[in-house]
């Protein structure tokens, strides 16, 4: 006993020691690596030659500018399409609505084995009969492989595309600029591509070369359908064709030339089965079809559904991220995620010195990645940002130390050949950029684009100027004169100006503060993806025992019992796609806030099992697309409500007592034609107390202004202070009149009486609370935005056990949650009213239709292009089992 345990101390001590040896021996190695870079005095791009930059044409360079899609010249259209349209929309519509079910994957004899021959594509001519002998082919396989690390957006470093008869390796390096030759035969809607997984490698394509493909079979799309335990290649190469192979090679620096015979090998493997798998799979999903539906029509639907969501990914659209200010998704996700791993202990990391210099170092790391087209990731990682800004180091060492200390401290895997040497090539030849910015020299934010710029690329710059950054180049310097020529149309600039900063101000104040989607993943206990969610909802399950955590970043739970329903039940894996948080009309990344499509003044309404909890009717919009979409939704309001007879507005209604100037009884217009005859009540509250608050400081337009809007209310008479103070209480419950009086006190001379006046008429009244309403037209805007603030935005779909639960969970604040909201209706009765009128009228279908036409009125004013796939206008809000669904109670049992 004594003796072991004496051994396992000495071990430990060793081992300790060992450490301890190594990191001293590896940040000696560094600094004295560094000690030879730094005396460098220009940019190592000089003596570094990266493969990319022999590219004669790049389509999505490292500029700020948006991606411009292949235009197809037809002749034909007179009408121009915007180059962010997929420009074979049609074509894989027509697919998506005629699909393809005569799959033949293979003909005649096929032998599985992989030969030793393959055709390596490395010259124009080459490409070309590829070109010939894929264009006889009925399908063809492909896989790529891109390079990351040392290049901003990444790039193709190899395609794989194999027939039945031959493997091809395509060098998309050495033929980057002829790679057009391939776009006929991935663009022909005859010919089906197969593909594992294809959700990257078509936008990767599109990025490099313009490539779209329409009409494919995705393996991957085919084992979700059929619910297979795992939906990896790897997985189905070891099933299906008894294929063993090592995924780290993925990872591999694919520019590398010639390539090792084991990442050919690789590289063919993973082209070269599909193949046989595709064909193995149909089988299995007709099969699937016959077993589970004695009608014919059914037989199909599996394969329907395996090659409908295959085309669906073609549909995606390749973008750039973009955002307002360089590094600013980045810094803002780094200083969360840096909080939140510390509580609320920590001292330093809180104060806003951290806070500024993380955005300094992520726009400075974001300008030198798109200089030198490496990634982000390379230049500087986000550890050694956040050592950075804890340590405030204040000379050139005390940089490269906790550079070096930061990365060394997390390293994950250094056998891998890409691993990152730190600090990296950029940061050595550019310290003293780093140091200045440490001192404080660059002062703000803002000064340090055009400095670093200047430095780099400008007259006497020292970094080469490429393919890659030249158009950042050309669009900054018109940027920089722009701004320095001021005041010749001085008022438009100030307007402008002042636009800009209110708009600022707006998503400062309004903008979701966090990511909203953690992309946190439920398994079922069979290992089936049964939905994205955020951490809170991890956190619920693991804190009663109901999972158990499977993977760390980012996180994944598996659930210890079995949910009632499945993610595809309802035919839709909307559920089951990760989400970005980024704008879903034009992908800004950078802020964001949630919007509803359809209209709180309605949904609350709804019956409860209509109501959608979940995420597919609450969407992230920037500012701009809201209000756009905010514009319109406030537009079909009137529209509905000139259709339904059921107007927005309040009015007050005059009766014959009244007339004589004797009683004051208030209510609401409730029939009438013309909904411009009223006013909201939010509008009249808001315009109440602006004229209470400042109505004699205000310029007299202003003031005029707000009392037209008071006069609609009163029917265009007079307004005394009286009526004012009145008009404040107007649609709200008891309750929060009670708490506007509490809150006034005294100042109120009129208020008190009147409130017990209308308490009983206003009973039937939806209910609403105001805050205090600041004035001004943005006003409206907030209100949708206060109210989506609550929703967690994510869950997993109702019905099934999980939801269930969360329901319960939820219930304590359920109440409270319900008032906020409703203090978001700025139409009083309205929107109740047409609820019960739906309902009445057509029942639930009637809900159901009312709701598809409200995600018509978004897609057709936002024209989102970002909206998560399985995304679409006809989702049921409410939960189904699926036709075809093996989970379908029905089935099962005759099934079973
Ligand atoms: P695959 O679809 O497996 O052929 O992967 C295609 C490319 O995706 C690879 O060349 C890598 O650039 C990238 N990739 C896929 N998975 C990973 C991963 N786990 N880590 C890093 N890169 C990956
Ligand atoms: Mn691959
Ligand atoms: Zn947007």
């Amino acid at each position: 006993m004594e003796v072991r345990e004496k051994v396992k101390i000495v071990i430990t001590v060793a081992s300790l020691v060992a450490a301890t040896v190594l990191f001293v021996a590896e940040y000696k190695r560094r600094r004295h690596r560094r000690k030879q870079t730094s005396s460098l005095s220009s940019c190592y791009l000089h003596s570094e030659l990266k493969p990319q930059f022999s590219f004669k044409r790049v389509l999505a360079d490292n500029s700020y500018s948006g991606f411009k899609h292949l235009k197809l010249d037809d002749g034909s259209s007179s009408i121009e399409k915007p180059s962010n349209c997929h420009p074979y929309e049609t074509e894989i519509s027509v697919l998506l609505e005629n699909p393809e079910l005569e799959f033949e994957f293979l003909r005649g004899e096929y032998s599985l084995e992989m030969s030793d021959a393959y055709v390596w594509v490395e010259t124009e001519s080459k490409l070309k009969e590829l070109a010939e002998t894929l264009a006889k082919e009925k399908v063809f396989a492909v896989d790529t492989e891109q390079h990351s690390l040392r290049s901003f957006l990444g790039f193709t470093a190899l395609i794989q595309i194999s027939t039945q008869e031959e493997d091809f390796l395509v060098d998309t390096i050495a033929l980057h600029d002829a790679m057009s030759i391939l776009r006929p035969v991935f663009s022909n809607p005859d010919i089906c591509k197969v593909f594992h997984g294809a959700d990257n490698d078509v936008l990767w394509l599109q990025r490099d070369f313009h490539i779209y493909v329409v009409n494919m079979f995705d393996t991957a799309k085919a084992c979700e359908v059929l619910s297979k335990p795992q939906r990896s290649l790897a997985y189905l190469l070891e099933a299906v064709c008894g294929v063993a192979t090592n995924k780290l090679l993925q990872r591999e620096d694919w520019r590398q030339r010639p390539l090792s015979e084991e990442m050919v090998q690789y590289a063919r493997t993973d082209a070269h089965y599909l193949l046989f798998i595709a064909d193995r799979l149909t089988t299995e999903l007709r099969q699937r079809g016959t077993e589970d539906s004695s009608s014919p029509d059914d037989k199909l639907h599996f394969l329907l559904e395996a090659s409908r969501r295959s085309n669906m990914t073609c549909l995606q659209l390749y973008t750039k991220e973009t955002e307002d200010f360089p590094g600013n998704a980045a810094a803002s996700s780094l200083i969360y995620r840096h909080l939140n791993g510390h509580g609320d202990n920590s001292s330093i990391s809180l104060d806003a010195k951290f806070q500024e210099f993380v955005r300094e170092l992520c726009a400075w790391r974001d300008l030198m990645a798109r200089i030198h087209d490496e990634s982000t990731r390379y230049v500087l990682s986000d550890q050694a940002i956040v050592g950075l800004a804890c340590k405030q180091p204040t000379t050139t060492d005390e940089i490269y130390d906790s550079i070096a200390q930061a990365d060394l401290a997390t390293e994950s895997s250094p056998s891998l050949s890409l691993s990152i040497q730190s600090p990296s090539a950029v940061i050595c030849s550019h310290l003293d950029d780093v140091y200045q910015m440490t001192q404080d020299k660059l002062a703000k934010l803002d000064a340090i684009l055009p400095v670093v710029l200047q430095k780099c690329l400008g007259s006497d710059g020292t970094c080469p100027i490429s393919i890659f950054n030249y158009s950042l180049l050309v669009n900054f310097k018109t940027k920089l004169t722009s701004r320095s020529a001021p005041n010749q149309n001085g008022h438009k600039n100030l307007k402008q100006f002042t636009r800009k900063a209110s708009r600022d101000l707006f998503v400062k104040k309004f903008s979701c503060k966090a990511p909203v989607y953690h992309n946190c993943r439920i398994y079922a206990n069979d290992g089936r993806l049964l939905c994205y969610c955020d951490r809170r909802k991890l956190e619920w399950y693991l804190n009663r025992g109901l999972a158990k955590l499977v993977e760390e970043d980012p996180p994944a739970i598996t659930l210890l019992f079995e949910p009632k329903g499945r993610p595809e039940d309802e035919g839709n894996d909307f559920y089951i796609q990760t989400k970005k948080n980024i704008c879903v009309g034009c992908g800004e990344g950078n802020h964001y806030l949630r919007y509803r499509i359809i209209p709180s003044c309605y949904r609350v309404h709804f019956p409860e099992h209509l109501k959608s909890h979940r995420s597919h009717d609450i969407v992230l919009l920037c500012v701009d697309c809201h209000e756009v979409a905010h514009a319109a939704a406030e537009r079909y309001k009137k529209q509905i409500a000139r259709e339904f007879g059921i107007p927005l507005f309040v009015r007050r209604v005059l009766d014959s007592k009244e007339a004589q100037g004797t009683s004051s009884s208030v209510e609401y217009e409730s029939t009438g034609n013309s909904e411009d005859a009223g006013v909201s009540p939010l509008h009249l509250r808001t315009a109440a107390m602006a004229l209470l608050r400042h109505g004699k400081r205000m310029p007299s337009s202003r003031r005029e202004e707000l009392l037209q809007t008071v006069k609609l209310y009163y029917g265009g008479r007079d307004i005394s202070e009286e009526d004012l103070e009145r008009a404040l209480l107007i649609g709200l419950s008891p309750h929060e009149r009670r708490k506007l009086e509490r809150k006034k006190g005294a100042s109120l001379k009129y208020s008190t009486e009147v409130s017990h006046k209308d308490k009983q008429e206003n009973s039937n009244i939806v209910e609403e609370h105001s805050e205090e309403a600041p004035g001004g037209s943005e006003r409206d805007m907030n209100e949708e935005i206060s109210i989506a603030a609550d929703d967690s935005g994510n869950g997993l779909s109702g019905g099934d056990g999980a939801s269930e639960l969360n329901d319960t969970q939820c219930n304590g604040n359920t109440l409270h949650q319900q008032n906020s909201k409703l203090s978001l209706l700025g139409h009083g009765p309205h929107g109740k009213q047409i609820v019960e009128y739906l309902l009445r009228e057509h029942g639930e279908d009637g809900v159901r239709d009312f709701c598809q036409r409200w995600r018509q009125v978004f897609v057709d004013s936002v024209h989102p292009r970002h909206l998560p796939g399985g995304w679409n206008v006809s989702h049921s809000g409410r939960r189904d089992f699926g036709e075809f669904s093996v989970y379908n109670p029905t089935k099962k049992l005759s099934a079973g």
